[in-house]
């Protein structure tokens, strides 16, 4: 597949719980249709779609990993260079809203400071089952310094929205000096990182400054559990 020359090539990654729809969402973004009996993803598919945004011709490289724990450790090696992480729940399953934390405890420990990230409270097309609140769910999101959408794959409600809008968060950093990337290739898949300390903006700064300490935390509060001293 050729794409558009100077293209700014970003890798997305989509992680959460099994069910909870993160191949129909990123099939829905992609291919603008509905599986309903799409068969379970097996480790990682990664599909690519190009978009323009910002007047910028961008490529999306979108991993969509398996969400059971024994594929874990492959999936776990794709978050490395991702410019955005979704993290996807279902609303009509509170236990998928429950685990988030083993999530969390992923991308803190696995993607570099400057990643962008976004909570997907996905099959709002089920409002009537709803397990999870909007408030309790959007409240999780501002906690951890994510952006909060609730989408519906089925009916394509805001599935764009969650891509775009990450997208355009990148650019926008990108344009701006706040953010870097690594790699040169138009071809190639490129890493995003965090710009030079020099241009850091002190609100990025707090951002990266917090999600150290929580990460520090967590991993301190693990530490202590399975301690058996
Ligand atoms: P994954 O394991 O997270 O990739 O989940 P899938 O995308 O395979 O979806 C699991 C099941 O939920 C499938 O039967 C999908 O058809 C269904 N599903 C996914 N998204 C939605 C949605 O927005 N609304 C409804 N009603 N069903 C959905
Ligand atoms: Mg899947």
């Amino acid at each position: 597949m050729a794409y558009p020359d100077g293209a700014i090539h970003l890798k997305f990654i989509v992680i959460g719980e099994q069910s909870c729809g993160k191949t129909a969402l990123m099939r829905r973004f992609t291919e603008q249709r509905f599986y309903s009996k799409a068969p379970p993803t097996l480790t990682v598919d990664v599909t690519n779609k190009a978009i323009i945004v910002e007047n910028t011709n961008v490529v999306l490289h979108i991993a969509d990993t398996a969400g059971q724990e024994r594929f874990r450790a492959v999936t776990k090696s794709y978050y490395r260079g991702s410019a955005a992480v979704v993290l996807v729940f279902d609303i009509t399953q509170h236990t998928t809203f429950e685990n988030l934390g083993v999530w969390l405890t992923d991308i803190e420990n696995l993607t570099d400071v400057g990643t962008v990230c976004a909570l997907v409270g996905n099959k709002l097309d089920l409002q009537a089952n709803r397990q999870v609140s909007f408030g309790e769910a959007q409240a999780f999101a501002i906690e951890n310094r994510m952006t909060y959408f609730e989408t519906s794959a089925k009916t394509g409600l805001n599935v764009d929205s969650v891509f775009l809008t990450l997208t355009n968060m990148i650019v926008k950093r990108v344009k701006g000096g706040e953010m870097r990337l690594r790699g040169d290739k138009s071809d190639s898949v490129v890493v995003i990182g965090k710009g030079s300390d020099d241009d850091e903006d002190e609100d990025d700064d707090e951002d990266d400054d917090e999600r150290r300490r929580r990460r520090d935390e967590r991993i301190k509060k693990q530490n202590e559990d399975s301690c058996s001293c």
